[in-house]
């Protein structure tokens, strides 16, 4: 397993960029829509991992919007990709972890699933399969 990338959560991706395009020196613009999932994503590439820049579409007072109103914006969740995508989740199963629903689709189109921060000391878990089967 290694990071894939980490999420965080912000009330303007416009903004939010502006600190990452200043520290990278380029500009960032390229905005993907999960409307599913009531999700605006900015995949931003730093060296062998990225940082996903988190926004809500609509506020409905669940998943993204709920945790901004909590706790405001910042780190919502770490990213591990992982190569045996089902049997890691058997095994997670199998060793009491819970799990948030069943696996979708992440932005980048790799298959995702949440650990629930009570399996994890307070950290919300994401883990990614690896389509690409590298070590
Ligand atoms: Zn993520």
């Amino acid at each position: 397993m290694k990071i894939d990338h980490i999420g965080i959560a912000v009330n303007s991706i416009e903004n939010a960029s502006k600190v990452y395009e200043a520290m990278l020196k380029k500009k960032l613009d390229h905005v993907i829509e999960l409307p599913d999932r009531n999700l605006k994503v900015m995949m931003i590439k730093m060296g062998e991992s990225e940082i996903e820049l988190l926004q809500p579409i609509e506020n409905n007072s669940k998943g993204i919007c709920s945790f901004l109103e909590k706790k405001g914006e910042g780190l919502h969740h770490i990213a591990f990709k992982v190569n045996n995508f089902d049997e890691t989740i058997e095994n997670l199963k199998a060793n009491g972890f819970r799990l948030i629903g069943e696996p979708t689709l992440g932005a980048n189109g790799s298959r995702i699933i949440f650990l629930h921060p009570k399996s994890s000391n307070g950290t919300l878990i994401e883990l990614c399969e690896n389509t690409k089967e590298e070590a």
